[in-house]
């Protein structure tokens, strides 16, 4: 009932006590295991019950012990280990500001990307290296079109808030995004939706991007 029994690692076990985490809510004590066990999920969790931490410290954890593998060298072409999708430009800065403070001193970096700014300045921050890229649909979509980022090595994708993202018309762009992934083998891909609802629509994109997952509600 502690996180320093869940298998995260000390450094990982370290910023979870500095952000003074002490008890994993619900949805973190079953969903990490599941994602540590390299398990596709699909969680039903509503907002304040833990789920940033909940899919974030797996991601962290997993992407520490592959932050070295070799990527691709093609030209100003940029290319995350880990996705994070979200619906918002405020929401995917929550996620990055905490996704930051669990990878605080483990070298994995991690860079966020929402519409409505600049995209130059946001693709110089991606240009100096990304881990995990916390983005709105729209956004990456943008970046994917002009060839600066590829999803080819994404080995984590997280989709928070699908109902939220559905809702807001961003289903075209969400599969977009996931098609670019399912190109070299997708065995190497785990994937995790958290959704608060899980209407048919949601269900579809569940069958349609995870396989053999577990479904959790908490
Ligand atoms: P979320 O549902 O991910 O938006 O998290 C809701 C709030 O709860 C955030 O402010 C988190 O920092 C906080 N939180 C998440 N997990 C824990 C935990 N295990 N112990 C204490 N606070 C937490």
């Amino acid at each position: 009932n502690t996180f320093a029994e869940i298998d995260l690692g000390e450094l990982l076990n370290q910023n979870i006590r500095r952000c003074k985490y002490v008890k994993p809510t619900p949805v973190q004590r079953h969903a990490i295991p599941i994602i540590l066990g390299g398990r596709d999920l699909m969680a039903c969790a509503q907002t304040g019950s833990g789920k940033t931490a909940a899919f974030c410290f797996p991601i962290i954890s997993g992407i520490m012990r592959e932050q070295y593998v070799q990527r691709p060298r093609v030209a100003r072409m940029i290319y995350p280990l880990a996705l994070i999708l979200s619906p918002t430009r405020e929401l995917s800065c929550q996620i990055h500001d905490e996704a930051k403070k669990f990878s605080y001193q483990t070298g994995v970096k991690v860079v966020v990307a929402y519409g409505g700014a600049p995209i130059n300045q946001q693709l110089r921050e991606l240009e100096r290296g990304v881990d995990i890229l916390v983005a709105t649909p729209g956004r990456l979509v943008d970046l994917l079109e002009r060839a600066r980022v590829s999803l080819q090595m994404i080995r984590y994708l997280a989709l928070d808030e699908a109902d939220r993202m559905l809702d807001m018309g961003f289903e075209p762009q969400i599969r977009k995004i996931v098609e670019q992934m399912d190109m070299p083998d997708r065995g190497m891909r785990q994937t995790m939706l958290f959704s608060a609802t899980f209407p048919r629509e949601i269900q579809r994109l569940a069958s349609d991007f995870l396989s053999k997952y577990i479904f959790l509600a908490v």
